[in-house]
């Protein structure tokens, strides 16, 4: 699978982007990143790409030549998808982050300032997507969540693809807690059912513990 970001900031996604499992994976040539600056297609003398917005108000924007130059410039798959990183975008879930790994090439455009011009959003942009309801200075950390969390659902990239099918929001529930040793730590002892090897009766405790863990934290999820 491909990425391909647009951003004004190439060395901050890919430096977060180059560490543990996702770096592992681009080394390995299972996902390819590939940080695209925005900048190098301005073309003003001083490598400007923002400007004040039309109708006054607060801050600068990012223009629309230098965003779609970019965007031409990068080749495309024909199962490709463009995303704008956007707090006006619809909120990144995890069945989202499924949609997306069924494609073979995710194209992201990171904003910065007070945003990006409208027209080239309208002319590229196939959805925007939020990472919650909070404000960034940038677009390129929500770019790397989504990196991320889209990357490892890749096959090849996590070791045990029963990793991802059982944790957290895969079946609409939190998952369960878990242990690891010590047995005993502060006092606490690991619950004794699973230390018996039923796994009849694991699984059992497990989607108790699920549930009520997801009542407790998550309501909204059920
Ligand atoms: N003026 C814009 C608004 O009110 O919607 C906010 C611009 S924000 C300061 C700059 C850039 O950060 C945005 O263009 C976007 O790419 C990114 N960004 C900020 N918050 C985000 C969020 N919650 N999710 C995704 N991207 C975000």
């Amino acid at each position: 699978m491909r990425f391909d970001i647009m951003t004004l900031f190439p060395e901050l996604v890919n430096n977060v982007l180059s560490e543990s499992i996702i770096g592992r994976a681009r080394q390995a040539g299972i996902i390819e990143i590939n940080a695209h600056n925005i900048r190098d297609y301005s073309k003003d003398k001083h490598r400007r790409v923002d400007d004040t917005p039309y109708g006054g108000g607060m801050g600068m924007l990012m223009a629309a030549p230098p965003v779609y130059d970019c965007y031409c410039d990068i080749p495309k798959c024909e199962s490709c998808r463009t995303v704008y990183m956007s707090p006006k975008g619809k909120p990144l879930t995890q069945k989202k982050v499924k949609e997306l790994s069924g494609y073979d090439q995710i194209v992201i455009l990171c904003g910065h300032y007070e945003g990006v011009d409208q027209r080239v959003l309208d002319l590229i942009i196939d959805e925007e997507i939020s990472i919650g309801d909070y404000v960034l200075t940038g677009g390129e950390i929500p770019a790397c969540i989504v990196v991320d969390a889209v990357s490892r659902l890749k096959e090849g990239v996590l070791s045990d693809s029963e990793c991802f099918e059982n944790e957290s929001l895969s079946e609409g529930m939190l998952e369960y807690p878990q242990y690891t040793r010590p047995y005993e730590f502060m006092g606490e002892k690991v619950p004794m059912v699973l230390l018996g090897g039923n796994h009849k009766e694991i699984d059992k405790w497990r989607f108790k513990k699920a549930l009520e863990m997801t009542k407790k934290q998550r309501p909204d999820l059920l």
